[in-house]
Formats: C-alpha cells, structure tokens, sequence
C-alpha cells in the first residue's frame, strides 16, 4: 500500500489521459443528456449524481478505507452527512446513543430526532457510560476526539462491544480527517465528517461526507440525499478534491505546531486546562496515540474569566476570532458565546494553521501578557 501523501495526490483522479487534465474541471449540470432506461445511465439529473462528486467520492473512499472497498457519499455540509446517517439508519422506537460533549449541531439534531420517537441517551465521551449506555440501542454515535473538548474514547472497544449488541456505530471523524483516524478498520459502519473544516482546509467551502463498506447501507444514504437534496455544488467538489492533494503537508504541519503551542500554553500561569491529543502529559495522550496516525490541529485551553479571554482574543493579531477549524489562518473563539457547549466562560478553542511556529507563540504570548496586563490596570 502506498503512504498517505502518495494516496492523497492522486486519491479519485481518473486514469491518465493523452491531452486531458489530471483534475477534471467541474461539471455544471443541472441535467445531463440521457436516452432511454435511466435506470442503467450514470448521470442523468443533477440531484441524484454528478461525476465531479463521483471522483471526490472516490477520492474519500481512499482515503478513508485504503485496501478495502468502501463507497463514500458527499453532502452540502457535515450536517447533512450526519443528518442522512441518523435518519436512514434510526426509526420511531428506536435508541441512540450520543456524546453529550460532542458538536453542539449533532446534540441538536438528535433532538429532533425525539421528535419522531427516537430515545436519545446523550453520554460524555470516554466515560464508562459509553459502553453502559449500549443495551437496546440501535446506534452509538462516537466524535473522538470531541469538539470542542478534545476528549477521547476506545473506538475498537467500542465497536466491539456494539457488535456484540447488534448495535451500529457511526464516528465524527471531523477533527481527525482520515489521514489522522480510520474509523473504519477500527470497527465502525461509517465514517462520517464535515469537510469545511482540515479536510478542505482553506475556510471557502462547506462540505460533508458518510464513507461506509456496506454498499446497502451507502445506497440508503445517497437515496437520502437524493431525497432531501443536500447537495454539494460541483464548485465546491471540485475544490474540496483539489484541497486533498495537500491533505498530508497540511495536517503534519499544523499538528507539529498545535503541540508545540500546547506546550508554549501549557508553560502560562494564566491558562490552565490545556488539552491536545498529542500533548505527552493529555489525559487522552495514551490512547490517542493508539488509535490516531496523526493528532489534528486543535488545542483548548481556559483563561481566567470571560473578560480575560475576550481581552486576550482581541490582542491576537495572526489568530483570527473566528469559528471552525483546521483552516490554513489560525483562529480562535471563546467557545460559550455560542451557549449549547458545556464548556467555563473563559474557554478557548484555538485551531491552528499554517503560520511559522514561532511567530504563532509570540503572538499568544504577547496576547496573554496585554490581557493580563490590561486587566491589572483596570483593577487600579
Ligand atoms: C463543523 C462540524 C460538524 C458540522 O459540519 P458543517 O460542515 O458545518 O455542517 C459536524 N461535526 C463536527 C465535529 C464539526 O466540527
């Protein structure tokens, strides 16, 4: 089997040929031409099928199932993978089992959920409730490592146990992208994940995607989307495919300098909670390095109070206040603005790009002492 940089360069592109490019443009059809059976034509409206999703698709598979045949199926947003797989796969009478310190879009979805009679058991990822929580339910839904706490559970273990119950398991393979995480030989059904963030990686496209090797269960989710129409636009497609060839330079990188931020933060009197999966002393270290290749580009960590981290988030100047992430510009954002997250006033989810290392900490260096220095001079 090739590496993941090699797989990556190539992963979906079509055979080479004399006088095309390697990367076909998008096709921007709304119809295509189309005699005859429809059943037997592999394009024919532009809701059901388009071939510059067919070679992202490709391309994801690959990546997400290297050696063993997968199909994976691209959506508008992770939303709308995640919404296809919980709803395809749950019905009325059913029990899911969710993080409870997971996306914040997820928990809300699963919400609705019970509002077609589905029992929703939400549980903190990690926890021995995890597995406790297993029994009679239909399906585990698994975000390790969890945004935005960067917890982190067993998923071979897991999955396992789920096995044994009949129980299906889907993971949020998000933050890890599947150059950090394969899900799929850790014994999971799907791997599911929002594109828009380290997959694509620059911050310009919304996208999401369900891997799965069952091909009934992936016609079930293209036949959702199909239905729903959360489709992705074959503008989008083709730049998230074009993103992939700088998949591995991309995370390598931005994981070597999110640890080397953990530990610049982790030195600071006034940041406590500092959390990274490849963070040596990380209470989810030792089975992160089981289970990851690679350990993302997320570090959290919690200021002293709101007005701190807020001081703190306005001093930055190479670290965007911003939402998402994996892009290639460092952001931050002081995660309870948005309420929804279980998370102190003062907690920060930083997500960390492209930038030199060293220009990163001295500028979250600078940042710490402004805020500190500012909220002394307030005090008098
Ligand atoms: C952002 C995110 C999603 C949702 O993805 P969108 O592309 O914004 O719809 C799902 N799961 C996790 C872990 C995320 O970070």
């Amino acid at each position: 089997m090739t590496g993941d940089g090699t797989r990556a360069v190539r992963a979906g592109l079509p055979p080479a040929k004399d006088y095309e490019p390697a990367l076909p443009g998008p096709a921007f059809a709304a119809h295509f031409h189309l005699p005859g059976d429809p059943a037997v034509a592999p394009y024919r409206y532009g809701r059901d099928g388009n071939p510059t999703w067919t070679a992202l698709e490709e391309a994801l598979a690959a990546l997400e199932s290297p050696g063993e045949a997968a199909e994976a199926v691209v959506f508008a947003s992770g939303m709308g993978a995640t919404a296809s797989v919980l709803f395809t796969q749950v019905r009325a009478g059913d029990t899911v089992v969710v993080p409870s310190d997971g996306y914040h879009g997820t928990s809300g979805l699963a919400r609705r959920l019970e509002g077609f009679g589905v029992t929703v058991r939400p549980v903190a990822t990690g926890s021995p409730e995890q597995a406790a929580a297993l029994d009679g339910a239909r399906l585990l839904w698994i975000e390790s490592p969890s945004n935005p706490g960067l917890d982190v559970c067993d998923i071979r273990d897991l999955a396992e146990r789920a096995r044994a119950r009949g129980v299906l398991v889907a993971v949020d393979n998000t933050l890890a992208t599947p150059l950090g995480q394969r899900p799929l030989e850790l014994g999971a059904d799907f791997s599911v994940a929002s594109g828009t963030k380290a997959l694509s990686g620059h911050g310009d496209v919304l996208l999401g995607y369900v891997v799965c090797r069952d091909a009934e269960r992936a016609e079930e989710v293209r036949g959702w989307r199909q239905s729903v129409g959360a489709i992705l636009g074959p503008m989008e497609a083709w730049l998230a495919h074009r993103s992939l060839a700088t998949l591995q330079v991309r995370v390598d990188r931005q994981a070597a300098t999110a640890l080397a931020v953990a530990e610049a933060l982790a030195r600071r009197p006034e940041v406590t909670g500092v959390r990274h999966p490849g963070l040596p002393g990380d209470p989810a270290h030792v089975l992160a390095a089981r289970q990851m290749r690679r350990f993302g580009c997320v570090v959290s960590f919690t200021l002293p109070d709101r007005d701190f981290a807020e001081r703190f988030l306005c001093a930055l100047r190479l670290v965007d206040d911003a939402t998402s992430f994996g892009g290639v510009r460092s952001t931050a954002e002081r995660r309870a603005r948005w309420g929804g997250d279980a998370v102190s006033e003062g907690f920060i989810r930083m997500s960390v790009g492209l930038e030199d290392a060293e220009d990163l900490i001295a500028d979250l260096e600078r940042a710490l002492d402004g805020a500190r220095e500012a909220g002394e001079n307030a005090r008098g």
